[in-house]
């Protein structure tokens, strides 16, 4: 099931709008951390999840 996932980096601490289902790698916008890789399903967080928008599993 996707979703959007508000994820915050852990580097700069900026928070940031991420779909589940990424197809490509997303970095953050302002310190280019890397805050989510695509997995070819749901994507691999790097970053901690502040808050999802619909049915997510972690982990
Ligand atoms: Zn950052």
């Amino acid at each position: 099931m996707s979703c959007f996932l508000r994820i915050r980096c852990p580097s700069c601490g900026n928070e940031q709008l991420v779909y589940s289902h990424a197809s490509r790698v997303v970095r953050c916008q302002i310190c280019d951390e890397v805050l989510a890789e695509p997995t070819g399903g749901k994507v691999r967080i790097k970053g901690q999840v502040v808050y999802a928008f619909g049915k997510v599993r972690e982990g």
